[in-house]
């Protein structure tokens, strides 16, 4: 283990371009229950997520109903999220992004935490919870901006875009939900761009998410060499390195997609790279 989080943190600071790549897995030290983790939503009750999948159906269908149910049933299935703190995992991430290293966070968490960690560019794949997004033209807005108690009252739900005047949901990406297309396309660009992916706390199953390490994994960049006889060649290498910091293997690792787990708590193990990272730093 200690190795390996020295390598990690070698391969960090050789880096020029280093991405993460977060899940539920990251936010459970902070009280927050994944989905399929062993005391994960969906392990415990299955028929939830049968539930799950219905809700952008129901918004598709008849968006007053879903925003009178959604404005009598306040807190999420995940708990009350607004009370919920980074935890020392999430703060890892925001030390490696203020020393240049880490240049973005692609986050399948709706929880805020990365932000309230103090995280910058921050990429929310499946949305933020405390905010609100139009269907049509991806305007997102703070739900403080609409008046939704008196909305429900004079009957005037769903709110409508200020810009387009499209519906306006939840920005949470439901099951079935296309990907914004403003973060599915710039989450495409960093995984084509980096040489270092740190995925942490992810199960890698749900889909297009788990795309952006295998597109990762196709990149080939171009090396030069010399041979015993003089000669030049130029050959073809990977062009990322691809670490995962997880409870357990993913298929990730099972596929060979990434070059090693670091298997523990995010919460434990990335304070523990980035300390060695700042020895590596200091001694030169
Ligand atoms: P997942 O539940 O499918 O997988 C979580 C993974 O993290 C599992 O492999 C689990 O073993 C591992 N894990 C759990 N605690 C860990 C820890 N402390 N350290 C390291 N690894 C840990 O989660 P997913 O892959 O993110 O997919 C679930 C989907 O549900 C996501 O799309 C996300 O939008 C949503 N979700 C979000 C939250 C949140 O915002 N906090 C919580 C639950 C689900």
């Amino acid at each position: 283990m200690k190795e390996l989080i020295q390598r990690a943190a070698q391969d960090l600071v050789s880096s020029k371009y280093a991405i993460a790549l977060t899940g539920a897995g990251m936010s459970t030290e902070s009280g927050i229950p994944d989905f399929r983790g062993p005391s994960g939503i969906w392990t415990k009750d299955p028929e939830a997520e049968k539930r799950a999948y219905l809700s952008y159906e129901k918004f598709k269908e008849d968006p007053k109903e879903y925003w009178e149910e959604r404005l009598s049933r306040p807190s999420s299935m995940l708990g009350d999220l607004g009370k919920m703190e980074p935890n020392p995992g999430h703060h890892a991430l925001t030390k490696l992004q203020k020393m240049n290293i880490l240049r973005w966070i692609i986050t399948q968490n709706i929880d805020n935490l990365h932000r309230k960690a103090g995280s910058k560019n921050v990429l929310e794949y499946h949305g933020n919870a405390f905010r609100l997004r139009c269907v049509s033209c991806n305007s997102r807005y703070d739900p403080e901006e609409y008046d939704l108690k008196k909305l429900k009252e004079e009957r005037k739900l769903p709110p409508y875009c200020k810009e387009c005047k499209g519906a306006v949901k939840s920005d949470v990406v439901y099951f079935g939900e296309p990907i914004p297309s403003d973060v599915a396309h710039q989450s495409l660009e960093e995984a084509w761009r980096c040489d270092l992916m740190l995925i942490c706390g992810t199960s890698a199953v749900v889909y297009p998410f788990a795309n952006l390490p295998i597109i990762a994994r196709q990149k080939r960049v171009e090396k030069e060499g010399k041979t015993d006889t003089g000669l030049f060649f130029v050959e073809k290498i990977p062009g990322v390195i691809i670490i995962e910091v997880n409870a357990e293997p993913t298929p990730l690792t099972g596929e060979g997609i990434s070059d090693y787990l670091i298997q523990g708590k995010t919460g434990e193990i990335l304070p523990k790279i980035v300390e060695e990272v700042e020895k590596t730093r200091s001694t030169g």
